[in-house]
């Protein structure tokens, strides 16, 4: 394998924008010199993710992680360094030394080899929907459901055709060994020892897609009766159902004008709106929304209306999904789909017009719950009404936009006829009982000595006075080992060569040295009065704290001493140190 020097990942570094590089992923706003949005490594309500164009970095000041273009794509993509490097490398057009005696370079990488195997997968499922005589069924069903040959293209449907191993030897012949599709949930292993089967026979095959427009797995339905309806891919190191959704390869750029997303639960439900227009669809492929999925969607917007049947188990559904998107912050509204119809149902049948009245007629989610599915407000029967209060106010508690829970809470006590107070006390008792539960709390960062972490960030800050910083303070006076050699680094590396101590600490660090550093750079512009004052005062403060603690040590030895029964040794010592005072 070949090692890329520094000099290369430094070439390919500077070819390449961060902001690019993720706002390729994230919807990116300007703020100052900066940019801002959520953060993709914790869930938080409001932006705390910034990036840099300047010194090229991103940090999140809620959860602290931080680094560069490379390291958010090995943390985001979940890349190997040298697949970060090479993915870099190939979008600035910078070519990298192949690897030996591989085909046209690329590292190994499993995840890379899933998403080719899938797409071979998809290219085949196409083939034979187009043009293959038992893909004639599919074909027929397709049209019935109103989906023309143009959209077959569009959303990338396929044919799985009913023999046991057309696709386990469609790609053998294409080189793909079987252990990689059956790790893509493709074949499964058959009854003899090696002999592999296809997973999916005689299915419309659905391609889910990332927003990178890569084949994550596959949605299948069946024709045959007493088949279960939908099969999906299993879960493999790029598809996992509850943290992906369906269209929203489609729907990610759309979604940001709105500023509000649809959601609906099925795969032809999302074709269908897509096809008749509403691009902002995307679909839970299934039942109700689970917490993933509702992050994935937090990334663009914090909007969105529920569209989903109206039948029993449809709004049992929609509730849980209420509730994950209210705690993952989300403004929500509800449509309901006239009964017996689906969303695409409803617009093949009634067509836009009527799809139209049932968005503008949405519902606040409040109403939608305490209306239940009749849609009337069951006034008079208080022991309803109370179970309905009980029923919602743990959601309200979860909440993530506290002021949301607050005009809520007063809501729902207008609804129910009781005290706002009553409610609150009762709510924040539920969530006592919920607290006793153990929370994931991120780890609170490393707690470094305050005066060394304050002169790192000076240093950091004014890099072009580090001559001045070198004569104030000596890296041996640091106490935390780590600290030590952040400093030793920032001095051996001169002024000119900023980018490449950005670069060494982004990529060699420690990862708790790596995000101080990258929190201090992405602050930026703070100041401690003037710095070299600053800078001294740190310095004077390491000292005193040194001395402290050989005090402490010195007047533990004397102790040690004196209960050995050695009050010469006690003496010696404070000989020693006449500033001793005891
Ligand atoms: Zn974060």
């Amino acid at each position: 394998m070949v090692n890329f020097s520094d000099e290369m990942v430094r070439e390919v570094l500077s070819g390449t924008d961060i902001v690019d590089i993720i706002s390729a992923y994230l919807s990116l706003k300007s703020s100052g010199k900066n940019f801002r949005t959520l953060c993709p490594f914790h869930s938080e309500k409001t932006p705390s993710f910034m990036v840099s164009r300047e010194k090229q970095i991103y940090h999140c000041f809620g959860c602290g992680e931080g680094g560069n273009a490379l390291t958010f794509l090995m943390k985001y993509e979940r890349l190997s360094f040298p697949e970060a490097v090479r993915h870099l490398a190939d979008r600035a057009g910078i070519k990298l030394p192949e690897k030996k005696g591989g085909k046209g370079g690329g590292f190994p990488s499993p995840r890379l080899d899933l998403y080719e195997v899938n797409l071979l997968a998809c290219r085949f499922f196409q083939e034979q929907l187009q043009r293959s005589p038992e893909g004639e069924k599919a074909r027929e069903y397709l049209k019935s459901r109103g989906i023309e040959e143009e959209a077959w293209g569009r959303f990338l449907l396929g044919y799985a055709p009913a023999s046991w191993d057309q696709l386990v030897r469609h790609l053998r012949v294409e080189g793909k060994p079987s252990s990689l599709l059956e790790t893509a949930g493709l074949i499964l292993p058959g009854r003899r020892p090696g002999a592999f089967l296809d997973r999916f026979r005689d299915r419309l095959m659905i391609p889910i897609l990332d927003t990178q427009e890569r084949i994550l797995g596959f949605g299948a339905r069946a024709f045959a009766e007493g088949e279960s309806k939908y099969l999906n891919s299993p879960t493999s190191p790029i598809y996992n159902k509850g943290e992906t959704l369906y269209g929203l390869n489609w729907a990610y750029r759309r979604i940001r004008d709105p500023g509000q997303a649809l959601i609906v639960e099925g795969y032809f439900d999302l074709i269908s709106l897509h096809l008749f227009g509403w691009e902002t669809a995307v679909a839970s492929s299934g039942t109700s929304l689970t917490s993933g999925q509702a992050r994935l969607l937090r990334r663009y917007t914090d909007r969105a209306i529920l569209l989903f049947d109206s039948d029993p188990a449809g709004v049992k559904a929609s509730v849980r999904s209420i509730e994950v998107l209210l705690e993952e912050g989300f403004a929500l509204k509800v449509a309901k789909l006239p009964s017996g119809h689906d969303p695409d149902s409803l617009l093949r049948r009634e067509g836009r017009g009527a799809m139209e009245e049932v968005l503008n007629q949405s519902w606040d989610w409040l109403d939608f719950i305490w209306g239940g599915e009749k849609g009337e407000r069951l006034g008079g029967d208080i022991g309803e009404d109370l179970h309905r209060v009980k029923g919602i106010l743990p959601i309200l508690g979860k909440m993530k936009d506290r002021l949301a829970s607050a005009h809520y809470l007063k809501r729902l006590a207008e609804k129910a006829d009781l005290r706002e107070e009553v409610l609150l006390k009762e709510m924040k008792e539920m969530g006592r009982r919920e607290i006793l539960q153990p929370s994931s709390q991120p780890p609170s960062p490393k707690a470094y000595p305050v005066e060394e972490r304050q002169a790192l960030e000076i240093a950091l800050l004014h890099p072009e006075r580090r001559d001045r910083w070198a004569e104030l303070l000596d890296p041996s006076q640091i106490s935390d080992p780590q600290l030590q050699r952040v400093f030793a680094l920032f001095f051996q590396y001169g002024p000119e060569r900023e980018e490449e101590l950005r670069q060494f600490l982004c990529q060699e660090a420690d990862e708790e040295v790596r995000n101080l550093c990258t929190g201090i750079w992405a602050k930026g512009g703070q100041e401690f009065g003037e710095a070299e004052v600053a800078f001294a005062d740190c310095v004077r403060r390491m000292k005193e704290r040194r001395e402290k603690q050989s005090k402490k040590e010195l007047r533990q030895k004397i102790k040690e001493a004196e209960q050995a029964g050695d009050s010469m040794a006690a003496l010696e010592l404070i000989k020693e140190h006449p500033s001793l005072k005891r």
